[in-house]
């Protein structure tokens, strides 16, 4: 029989819980339906049992078609500047759910971009990268890698003279920054500003997945394909324990992935909530 465990720290980062705990209230407390502009979590299993709730998910190019007095969420990711603009001029009543982190974020970003050249180490696209991005009007440069930044200095889109500022988007991984910065410093030396902004419900959950993924002989990953923090998460696993899985949810699993071992591990995302890994938990025990 196969020993099955549920990393205790897995599970909704408080920005999320935040965020789907407001919406569940306002759906309990005023029924028919609430707007979210963009998908409140990245799991679509979630999203799924919210949207029976009456949690609708709408993109940008809606906000025009709202009707006014309708409600809408901005969720934990934040938005730009432009967004707030866009809801104020479509007369919608506004629940703002950005994670307090990355509100102060977004305020550090600001100020920064008044006395230097502003770098995020971040996914281009991303969300929350967008709404970063919008508090500098557009000026700060995105590098996805340490790759990406030796394009952009290669390519003089980072100043040769004058203050650089550093900063990460939320949930990236604290040891690619590392490499970023290093590579970043190498280049401007004393002008870089390094701001340590990774949020400190992810940074931690590095060393805790490694000891969860040491301690199993195979580790069972869930999280939506969607979801930028759970493909980091997935693979700082897989780097340490190679019997490392991805799934999205408990149907995907596989008899075969368990031959020989003793001890599986269910972990997840930020966005992965706690009872998709107890499902995922049972279905592997049922499998044996
Ligand atoms: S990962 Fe951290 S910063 Fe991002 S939403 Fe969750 S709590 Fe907020």
């Amino acid at each position: 029989m196969i020993k099955v465990g549920i990393d205790p720290h897995s599970g909704f980062c408080g920005g999320v819980i935040r965020a789907i705990g407001t919406a569940e209230g306002f759906l309990a407390g005023h029924g028919g339906s609430l707007c979210s502009l963009g998908a409140i979590v990245h799991n679509e299993e979630e999203l799924a049992r919210l949207a029976a709730l009456g949690l609708i998910t709408i993109d940008k190019s809606d906000i025009g078609a709202l009707a006014p007095g309708s409600t809408v969420l901005i969720r934990a990711h934040g938005e730009p500047p432009s967004t707030y603009e866009a809801l104020h001029q479509a007369s919608v009543d506004v629940i703002d759910c950005t994670c307090p982190v990355v509100l102060r974020l977004q305020k550090q970003i600001r100020e920064a971009s008044e006395r230097a050249q502003v770098v995020i180490f971040g996914k281009i696209g991303h969300p929350e990268v967008l709404g970063l991005v919008g508090q500098t009007g557009g000026t700060a440069l995105v590098v996805e890698n340490v790759a990406g930044l030796q394009e952009a200095i290669s390519g003089g889109q980072i100043a040769g003279d004058g203050a650089i500022e550093l900063f990460s988007q939320t949930t990236k991984s604290p040891e690619e920054f590392a490499e970023v910065a290093a590579a970043l410093e190498a280049f401007a030396g004393g002008r870089l500003t390094v701001h340590s902004t990774i949020c400190a419900q992810v940074s931690g959950r590095h060393r805790q997945l490694a000891e969860f993924a040491r301690s199993n002989d195979v580790v069972v990953f869930v999280s939506g394909r969607s979801s930028s923090n759970g493909k980091v998460l997935y693979e700082w696993c897989r780097s340490i324990n190679p019997r490392t899985w991805h799934i999205g949810a408990a149907s995907e699993l596989r008899p075969e992935w368990f031959h020989g071992a003793a001890s599986a591990g269910v972990c997840g995302a930020t966005s992965t909530p706690r009872w998709l890994l107890e499902q995922v938990a049972a279905a592997i025990e049922n499998l044996h």
